[in-house]
């Protein structure tokens, strides 16, 4: 017990601190020495990968019929499951890559004086009847009534909630602006076809942020922190993106982009100038337009998915639910209003479906579900022998490198070979794949180490994998 506690930190602490409770601590150190239950492994995760086609076929088609490469992709390597038309159970990889995306998005809205709440999904009828889109939306709207009859909507979007709830505060003042309140919440809308997966569902998880401003020109200053904001989303992502000029639709304002990602599968028509930033939107041009007019240049047409859209609402809403504040000269006015939403399921199956290749599926680093995975060798080889250095490495690497807890798997189907897990491993697409093969034998041992966003294969000593790996960073 004495030597254990010299190696453990959080032993030793607790010897310090209150020796009876150490002395009823486990004899076996959890903290230096994981036993294989603390390790994460491979064979115990929930990824259904072996998906019974019979049950996919009525709701998705045949799976080799699929046009669409990411909603194939997730399909085949179990990330999602189809729950009904346009509605997805979302599986344990899918669900800590959107976590990873979700605390980027906080982190970017955070930065620029964004503030997090949540509103209820259940939206009650009067809200959309007092600005007309009960009627207006009146299709894409799942609506439904209570015990009492009462009528509601699962809400797509949260206009008419947020700025009832902005009104509702007494004596607001111009000091206490802008606010810039968000959400990420899921979100409904009745589409008429839903497909490609997370890319057009019914059901899905976006991010809307709602502003309040004092003047049209604080206002236009939210917007373009805002369009700021998301740009350093998509760069850090390291997704090209087009910022588009875009038409104003059901949400209504008076200027309004789309963020794209161009991509053939794209639903979206746009626009691009070669010759200066200029991109729009078809719908925003006419028809015939076929010359840049910002610049007089030709025009190139290219297609893209929807991943973000910003508004710039004016007093549209403010107007309607008297969401005002006291200016500068004491008296009421009406709060300017920007509203700005990024599709955060779509931006997954978006970013999966320009990054990967036809078989095996590629992620923005910083949300890949795992970033480090472990092959050890198989069960019976020769360099079966290696298999403990393999797990003295995973021990080691979550002990030397904090920000990889959690982050390093092994997979410990040590049935199948180390080519067989290793393609497994290609298509899941964690960016470092470390196998232990004939050379970890050698003296001092040596991993072979798959860096998959950069197509590198390289041999390295144990000291080289912590070196490599304490670069990794993660969100
Ligand atoms: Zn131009």
């Amino acid at each position: 017990m004495e030597g254990l506690l010299a190696r453990c930190r959080v032993l030793s602490r607790l010897a310090t601190h209150s020796p009876q409770l150490s002395r009823s601590f486990p004899q076996r150190c959890q903290h230096c020495a994981p036993g294989r239950g603390q390790r994460l492994v491979l064979s115990r995760m929930f990824q259904p990968q072996n998906l019974r086609e019979d049950q996919v076929l009525s709701l998705e088609g045949k799976l080799g019929n699929l046009i669409c490469k990411s909603q194939r992709l997730m399909l085949q390597v179990g990330l999602i499951l189809p729950a009904s038309p346009g509605c997805y159970h979302l599986l344990p990889y899918t669900v800590r890559a959107m976590e990873k995306l979700v605390r980027m998005i906080d982190q970017e809205m955070q930065a620029i004086g964004g503030q997090k709440i949540n509103m209820p999904s259940l939206s009650p009828a009067e809200l959309w009847q007092a600005t007309s889109r009960w009627q207006v939306m009146y299709k894409e709207l799942l609506r439904l009534r209570d015990r009492h009859g009462k009528e509601y909507c699962l809400g797509p979007t949260h206009e008419e909630a947020v700025t009832a709830l902005v009104a509702s505060q007494k004596n607001l003042s111009y000091k206490q602006l802008p606010f810039l309140l968000y959400q990420v919440t899921r979100k409904f809308r009745d589409e008429p076809r839903p497909r490609f997966g997370l890319l057009r569902g019914r059901e899905f998880y976006m991010k809307d942020m709602y502003t309040f401003d004092s003047s049209p020109e604080a206002a236009r200053q939210t917007y373009s922190l805002v369009c700021d904001a998301y740009c350093s989303l998509f760069n850090r992502l390291g997704l090209r993106f087009i910022k588009a000029q875009a038409d104003v639709g059901s949400i209504g304002g008076t200027m309004s982009h789309e963020f794209q990602l161009p991509v053939d599968v794209g639903e979206d028509r746009l626009v691009t100038c070669p010759s200066c930033s200029f991109s729009a939107n078809v719908e925003t041009l006419d028809s015939l337009q076929t010359n840049c007019p910002a610049c007089q240049g030709p025009l190139t047409k290219t297609k893209g998915i929807e991943v973000g859209h910003t508004f710039y609402l004016g007093t549209k809403y403010s107007s309607i639910f008297n969401a005002q504040f006291a200016n500068t000269h004491g008296e009421l006015s009406l709060a300017e209003m920007g509203c700005y939403g990024l599709g955060v399921t779509r931006i997954l199956a978006a970013a999966i479906e320009v990054l990967s290749t036809e078989d095996c599926i590629r992620w923005p680093s910083l949300l890949a579900p795992f970033q480090v995975c472990l092959i050890p060798p198989k069960k019976g080889s020769k360099e079966a022998a290696a298999t403990e250095l393999m797990e003295h490495l995973h021990d080691h690497i979550v002990e030397g490198v904090p920000q990889l807890q959690g982050e390093v798997l092994l997979d410990d189907r040590t049935h199948l070979t180390i080519g067989n897990r290793l393609k497994d491993a290609n298509r899941f697409g964690y960016p470092f794949v470390i196998i232990a093969g004939k050379r970890a034998l050698e003296d001092p041992a040596h991993f072979e180490v798959w860096c998959q966003n950069t197509g590198e294969v390289v041999l390295l000593s144990k000291e080289g994998v912590m070196e490599l790996l304490a670069q990794v960073q993660v969100v």
